[in-house]
């Protein structure tokens, strides 16, 4: 297992390597040594984000209108998107692993027969690409 710090240095709940991994790759945490990952963000405040943003879409893709379970980030963590409702999409988990770090407009474009409803969402998406605050990574 691998120790988690939160972005404070607190300790939280361990995980499995893989997933350490696939944090740091997403830029959303660093390691410290071997066995140890700090985040970079507060993952008790990103929970009520995403429900927060889930919920502004109604739970409903806006890539393809099927039902959302996961968020998009409009500007990637790895690119250093914020994790503020602004800069999120509701999502189903295929359109958001498809889509993985491709900029949403790239994206669009290749679902653009798909998307129920495209002035929405390239809006929402213009929104979040011009605005500082979607940029600003969360660090506490
Ligand atoms: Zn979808």
């Amino acid at each position: 297992m691998i120790t988690v710090l939160n972005v404070d240095g607190q300790e939280l709940t361990p995980c499995l390597p893989h997933r350490a991994e696939r944090e740091v790759n997403r830029a959303r945490a660093v390691w410290i040594d071997d066995e140890t990952i700090q985040l970079l963000y507060n993952p008790f405040t990103f929970r009520d984000y995403r429900k927060a943003a889930l919920k502004r879409d109604h739970f409903i893709c806006l890539w393809c209108g099927n039902p959302a379970t996961t968020v998009d980030h409009i500007v990637p963590s790895s690119k250093g998107g914020s994790d503020l409702p602004l800069n999120l999409l509701a999502s189903c988990g295929d359109c958001n692993s498809r889509r993985g770090n491709r900029s949403a407009f790239l994206f669009l474009r290749e679902k653009a027969h798909s998307v129920p409803n495209r002035i929405k969402l390239s809006y929402r998406i213009l929104k979040a690409v011009i605005s500082p605050s979607a940029k600003v990574k969360m660090i506490k």
